[in-house]
């Protein structure tokens, strides 16, 4: 009897296995297509100075509005993007359509743009960077890319000679998901990060749980005897917010500040200019 069941449980499985393969194919095969037929757009999401609460810049990221099955959120898409190697077309079009975007404000805040391994380890990719800010005339500074520590260890001598060159032509490197990955800290070491984005998941209740507040201001000692600013993602409260003050981290990015949206509805912050809304939060 436990065979049989075990046979049926095993048949449930392939079946279900069956209807993912073909779902993955199906995605795979509408991404080709998606940035040529206009289905990919950006959002942007604020960073914020934690001591003044000034908008600093912001991270670009990507929207995929699929013609049958309306929005297909990013952490479905990339890895799919990045096995085909969809990716570097897509990865392209993001890297020139926000600095694009970021060369048009009046600012000159910071645009973060995600950068996945695929791209790291193509040979084309530093070229691109450098067409991509020449062509769009945005100062190099401005533009930060952002790297998971998975994006580097497949080659990472490889990798480490892609972000020597990247920073040689003026740009800055973060670090994202920091705490994630693994051997964080020899990364840390190896790589000429210039920031650490501490992952949402050690940001979430900073404020009430002990072992979480252990580890982030462990990470902020960290920052400060390396010298590099940390920002923290994924802030949601007041509370959380408050305790990154009192702790000194240098940003933060969360739904409390701002969540991703059109940059339409930041023209206050990239132009000075509009007055926001009644009833929405007021950033400095
Ligand atoms: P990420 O780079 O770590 O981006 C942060 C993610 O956290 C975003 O999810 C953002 O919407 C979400 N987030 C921000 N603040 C909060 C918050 O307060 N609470 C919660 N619960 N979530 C928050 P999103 O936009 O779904 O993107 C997911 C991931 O997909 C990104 O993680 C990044 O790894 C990848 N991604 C997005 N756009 C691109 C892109 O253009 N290229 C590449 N290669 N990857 C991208
Ligand atoms: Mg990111
Ligand atoms: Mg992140
Ligand atoms: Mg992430």
């Amino acid at each position: 009897r436990a065979k049989s069941e075990g046979r049926g449980t095993y048949r449930f499985f392939e079946a279900r296995m069956g209807v993912e393969v073909r779902e993955r194919r199906m995605l795979e095969h509408d991404l080709r297509h998606a940035v040529a037929r206009g289905q990919m757009h950006l959002v942007y999401q604020p960073q914020t100075d934690v001591g003044s609460g000034e908008v600093i810049g912001f991270e670009a990221l990507l929207r995929w509005k699929h013609p049958e099955r309306g929005f297909v959120s990013p952490a479905v898409f990339i890895p799919i993007a990045e096995e085909s190697d969809a990716i570097l077309r897509i990865g392209e079009w993001v890297l020139r359509e926000a600095c694009r975007e970021a060369a048009t404000w009046p600012r000159p805040l910071s645009i973060a743009v995600n950068v996945s391994a695929v791209q790291i380890h193509s040979p084309h990719f530093v070229g691109l960077v450098h067409e991509v800010l020449l062509r769009t005339g945005l100062a190099p500074h401005r533009l930060e890319v952002e790297v998971t520590e998975t994006a580097l260890i497949s080659d990472p001598n490889r990798a480490l000679l892609t972000l020597r060159q990247l920073k040689a032509l003026g740009l800055r490197i973060a670090m994202d998901d920091f705490g994630t990955g693994y051997s964080s800290l020899s990364n840390l070491r190896s790589f000429p990060f210039d920031k650490i984005k501490i992952d949402q998941s050690f940001v979430r209740s900073v404020d009430s749980n002990e072992q979480t507040a252990a580890i982030v201001r462990s990470v902020l000692g960290l920052g400060r005897g390396l010298g590099l600013p940390v920002l923290a993602e994924g802030v949601e409260t007041e509370a959380e917010l408050g305790f990154l003050a009192a702790e000194q981290c240098h940003a933060a990015q969360g739904y409390l500040m701002g969540r991703p949206s059109p940059i339409d509805r930041f023209a206050q912050h990239t132009h000075g200019t509009a007055q926001p809304g009644p009833g929405e939060r007021k950033l400095a």
